[in-house]
């Protein structure tokens, strides 16, 4: 069967084909192609086959190399993109742009390469684009787990989601309440889920998305969780406004010895040092 043949069964939004080796996507818009470019995919001498193709689509398919492209729906400025790398192509409807998913104005990633006739500045708008739509996903989720805390009564308002390969792989909200536990913060109650989903302690290549700006006791556990990447909504003075110490914690770990918070002086320390040499020579697991 041909891509087109493939594509018209009504399964896929984008199918491409050369001899046996059929690739085939269920996702709308430029993420198959985006996908396909990452994971370093060579469509030379492919037929592609595409529901709707805008310019930004139309670039991409210049950059994975394909031989022809059959497109249900096309815009002008995509047709000539394709026509000017000698691609050949086929459509049914021919329209001046791409719509949007609402229906109220062009498509947002045919907007955003209008302007530009270079596919690898195009696909450098597209790839930022679709990072942004992401990361405003994954803030939502978080911002939706500390709804479901609030509206429990659980805790306040900090809800948090951790991501690995663009999948949600764990997610938590404030539960200090409603445990009696003073160490459930959402990023705490997500480091747990996440670790616990992987059965890993190492977190390492994960993104966490928090509602506020981790506190102290956070930032050490995504430290300690090696996670590299965070993003927050609120920070920690937005935080204060509504009657969390997170700032006056930052200031007593500057300086734990002098602050009037707490009390920290050393003792025992040489008996705590040989506990420190008997776990040095006992068959531990580092982390
Ligand atoms: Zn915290």
């Amino acid at each position: 069967m041909t891509a087109e043949e493939i594509l018209k069964q009504g399964t896929y939004t984008c199918v491409a084909c050369r001899g046996d080796t059929v690739l085939t996507a269920t996702e709308r818009g430029v993420r198959p192609l985006t996908n396909w470019l990452r994971e370093g995919a060579d469509l030379r001498g492919f037929a592609a086959a595409d529901k709707v193709v805008g310019k930004a689509a139309a670039f991409l398919y210049v950059l994975l190399g394909i031989e022809s492209l059959y497109a249900g729906v096309i815009s002008r400025c995509a047709l000539q993109v394709l026509e000017q790398e000698k691609i050949s192509v086929r459509y049914d409807t021919l329209v001046p742009n791409i719509i949007n998913r609402r229906g109220d104005g062009i498509c947002p990633f045919e907007a955003a390469v209008l302007e530009t006739e270079d596919p690898k500045e195009a696909k450098a708008i597209v790839f930022e684009k679709i990072r942004r739509m992401d990361m405003d996903n994954f803030m939502e989720l978080a911002i939706e787990e500390a709804r479901r805390g609030i509206r429990a009564g659980e805790g306040g308002p900090f809800g948090c989601v951790i991501v690995k390969d663009g999948k949600v792989i764990g997610r938590g909200h404030n539960q200090v309440v409603r445990r009696k536990d003073p160490t459930c913060h959402g990023e705490v109650m997500a480091i747990r889920d996440a670790c616990a989903n992987l059965d890993s302690f190492d977190l390492s290549g994960c993104e966490l998305y928090t509602t506020g700006e981790p506190c102290p006791m956070c930032m050490g556990a995504i430290l300690w969780a090696n996670i590299p990447k965070v993003f927050y909504g609120c920070d920690i003075k937005d935080t204060e406004t509504i009657g969390f110490r997170d700032q006056k914690f930052y200031e007593v770990m500057a300086d734990p010895a002098n602050s009037e918070v707490i009390t920290y002086r050393q003792t025992g320390r040489q008996q705590c040092l040989e506990l420190y040499e008997e776990y040095r020579h006992s068959d531990k697991t580092e982390y």
